[in-house]
């Protein structure tokens, strides 16, 4: 693949492209493709992702936001045809459109300042959704990964693994980027489960209740949720107000959205 196009690395659009074979093997590898699977890449950039990936699949939808690239993406991958590059803002994009043939695969090299809210974008169609392969700053995978009681457990945590399997699969230094980031990356897999191991009647009331439950850290449960749980509620839900909420696990949290929505 042609390396020599010349393009202004965009720091707006998160722009850090991966330019170290080694490293996109092994993204590749553990992605493991099949040949007429469905996956879409987010940011696919200049395709440094894209080929290992297509060159299996031989088809692939890729949903970029910079215009710029995509002229060069074309010429990069010009060799597959069935290369379907959506120029569009993968926060807006309805990638419900691509899953009416089936289950689609969901890759990306994200754009650190958008991951997040991203995420949080796809779970919330995670049922659509096989698996996701992200390369994230690895504070952001720390925390979707962080199990009760590590420093990085919170709402993060709680929300991804409600929907999902998340599994921290290895680190990648900021040498393999053109222009290196400044912190360190990961590459997480998260699975949505294929039935919920604990269902929230009401999502909404679920979300809810996580923020509230860690709007302080370091405040015990009792606190955060004044007004909201009393100690009868707690003796009903088998849980220790005077725990942090780091020591709540998902069923935990479930169980107290659920207490809410029927308290109602
Ligand atoms: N996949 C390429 C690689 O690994 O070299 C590029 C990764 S770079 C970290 C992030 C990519 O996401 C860039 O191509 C950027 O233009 C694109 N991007 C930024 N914001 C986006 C958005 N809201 N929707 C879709 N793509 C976006």
């Amino acid at each position: 693949m042609s390396k020599s196009h010349p393009h202004k690395a965009r720091k707006r659009f998160g722009q850090n492209f991966l330019h170290d074979a080694g490293i996109i093997r092994r993204i590749v590898a553990c992605i493991a493709p099949k040949e007429g699977q469905r996956i879409v890449e987010i940011g696919p950039g200049k395709g440094a992702l894209t080929e290992g990936i297509i060159s299996v699949t031989k088809r692939m939808d890729v949903v970029e936001l910079d215009r710029d690239l995509i002229p060069i993406l074309r010429v990069n991958l010009f060799r597959y045809p069935d290369l379907v590059v959506h120029e569009a803002d993968a926060m807006k994009f309805d990638f419900l459109s691509l899953t009416e043939q089936g289950n689609i695969r969901v890759v990306g090299n994200l754009p650190y300042n958008i991951s997040t809210p991203l995420i949080f974008h796809l779970l919330s169609f995670a049922d659509h959704i096989d698996d996701m392969h992200f390369m994230l700053q690895k504070e952001v995978v720390d925390r979707l990964a962080a199990r009760p009681g590590d420093n990085l457990y919170g709402r993060l945590s709680v929300m991804a693994q409600y929907y999902c399997q998340v599994d921290n699969l290895f680190i990648v230094g900021p040498e393999s980027f053109d222009p290196p980031p400044k912190v360190d990356s990961a590459i997480v897999r998260m699975t949505p489960h294929k039935t919920l191991p604990y269902v929230a009647e009401d999502l909404k009331q679920l979300e809810d209740s996580v923020r509230i439950g860690f709007q302080q850290r370091r405040k015990t449960l009792r606190n955060n949720y004044k007004g909201v749980l009393n100690d009868a509620d707690f003796e009903a839900l088998g849980i220790d107000p005077t725990l942090r909420p780091e020591r709540l696990d998902v069923k935990d949290f479930v169980n107290i959205a659920n207490h809410l929505s029927n308290k109602d």
